[in-house]
């Protein structure tokens, strides 16, 4: 049992060494719901999804407590929420809704917490008034702002200097501010801006700024200090720095022991994102691909590096997921064994070595056919049961063989099925030619008869 991370701290793998092996903590920054999600966009929540599988193998379903936000306050939010003439929330709400949605289809598990910003008002008023009275932030014309500079330590995640961070700093603002670095903590209401937007403070009506809204969830629902946090690469800086640094001066404690960020998801080696225009959306994917061909991608490169979106890929992923769900079959009756420890456990304690972890699944399809080719019914058994503790841990083969192999539109499904019956009972009555000819009716539109001792199924091929 030993789990190795590369923390971002650091610039190093480490051990992971949870602060209580019994209440293990990971907090990771969701998304902000304005408009539909790319795939780009849930590549941080299915590696995660996969760190929290193996930290609940490890540790115990009921031990790992995770923790993944919605931002429902943002800038964005009300951009759109102005432009189409609505309530914060009927926006906040649909884009809610839609990425619970598509989280599903990708496999992933529900999370311990999902706090909304909106409920987490008083954590965040409490944050900054703690950071105002160690002077560790201060009230200006426009709003409340951390004082960089009063922060000895700031961008250590980030590995900045104070002077990085000046001369990156945005312009426009600067009047207000006493340090170009210095963020927003809370933004005074502007004349237009909509009521369900503005909430009262003790320093002015106005909003929260993004970061503090994570600080405030996180300490919420996890604890001052946390054993790992995690995001896309791009949440570096200055979104976790910033958490940091209104965490640690608020609560003089660390706030994760273990920072973790994935790498970008590119498309012609360009980030995909929603400026650039060079998106594929989730809910559009979901329409051609099963969702767990998306996932199948997603894992399979390794989450530090960047990962390139190509139709190749998918059209591989599915042809690997297709020869894995039929090595499945071919052992699916065969149940009662207790799965071994098997390679894809130890590649995922590797710094989560998801194309390891994959190939060592491959390994097991094809120790699962051998089992089958030779009818040795205890081999079966035991690669069966591999098969499925494997996939649970990486979040694939979840579904029946003959679910995989038959997806597709019910009526059709329904149809192939009555076709099937029929040629079975042309075969009983030794009608040969009406059997054969159903065969190839079916053949024709790329679905394969099999017989065996249980009767006649199918598949799509
Ligand atoms: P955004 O909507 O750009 O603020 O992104 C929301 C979340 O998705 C953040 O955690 C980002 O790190 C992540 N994200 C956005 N684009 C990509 C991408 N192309 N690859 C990986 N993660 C991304
Ligand atoms: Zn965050």
């Amino acid at each position: 049992m030993r789990i190795q991370l590369y923390n971002t701290l650091a610039r190093e793998k480490q051990d992971f060494v949870p602060m209580d092996p019994e209440r293990v903590t990971l907090y990771v920054c969701g998304p902000t719901v304005y408009n539909y999600a790319h795939i780009g966009n849930f590549r941080p929540p299915v590696v995660f999804d996969t760190l929290f599988r193996l930290l609940r193998r490890t540790y115990g379903a009921e031990a790992v407590l995770y923790a993944r936000n919605i931002t429902d306050i943002e800038d964005k939010i009300i951009a759109r929420a102005i432009e189409e003439g609505v309530a914060l929330e009927a926006i906040t709400k649909r884009y809610a809704e839609a990425y619970f949605a598509d989280l599903d289809a990708l496999g992933v598990l529900e999370t311990t917490f999902t706090p909304w910003a909106t409920a987490h008002l008083d954590g965040m008023i409490a944050i900054i008034s703690t950071l105002v009275e160690k002077e560790h932030a201060y009230i200006a014309e426009d709003g409340v702002y951390f004082h960089v500079p009063s922060m000895a330590n700031y961008g250590r995640l980030s590995r900045r200097t104070l002077e990085d961070n000046e001369a990156g700093a945005r312009v426009e603002v600067d009047a207000a501010k006493k340090n170009p670095a210095d963020f927003a903590l809370w933004k005074f209401t502007k004349p237009g801006e909509p009521d369900d937007a503005i909430w009262d403070s003790p320093w002015g009506r106005g909003r929260p700024g993004w970061h503090i809204e994570c600080s405030a969830m996180a300490v919420a629902d996890l604890g001052e200090s946390i054993d790992i946090h995690g995001g896309g690469i791009d949440l570096q800086f200055p979104h976790h720095e910033n958490e940091i640094a209104q965490s640690e001066c608020a609560h003089g404690a660390p706030m994760a022991n273990y920072w973790m960020h994935n790498g970008f998801l590119d498309m012609a080696g360009e980030k995909m994102s929603k400026s650039l225009g060079n998106v594929v959306l989730l809910k559009e994917l979901r329409e051609d691909w099963p969702g767990e061909v998306l996932r199948f991608a997603l894992l399979s490169g390794h989450y530090r590096a960047p990962l390139d979106w190509t139709g190749e890929l998918l059209a591989q992923a599915k042809v690997t997921l297709d020869r894995l769900y039929g090595a499945l079959r071919r052992v699916w009756t065969e149940t009662g064994a207790e799965a071994d420890d098997t390679g894809v456990y130890e590649a995922l304690s590797d710094d989560l070595n998801t194309p390891n972890a994959l190939a060592e699944l491959a390994r097991l399809a094809t120790e699962a056919n051998t089992a089958a080719d030779q009818k040795d019914l205890a081999a079966m058994a035991q690669a069966r049961a591999n098969l499925l503790d494997a996939g649970e841990l990486l979040g694939l083969l979840g579904q029946e063989p003959s679910a995989w192999e038959q997806r597709g539109d019910e009526n059709d499904k329904a149809r192939i099925d009555a076709l099937v019956e029929a040629r079975l009972a042309a075969r009983l009555a030794k009608d040969w030619a009406e059997a054969d000819r159903i065969r190839d009716e079916l053949a024709a539109e790329g679905i394969e008869v099999m017989d065996g001792a249980g009767g006649s199924t199918w598949r799509r091929v």
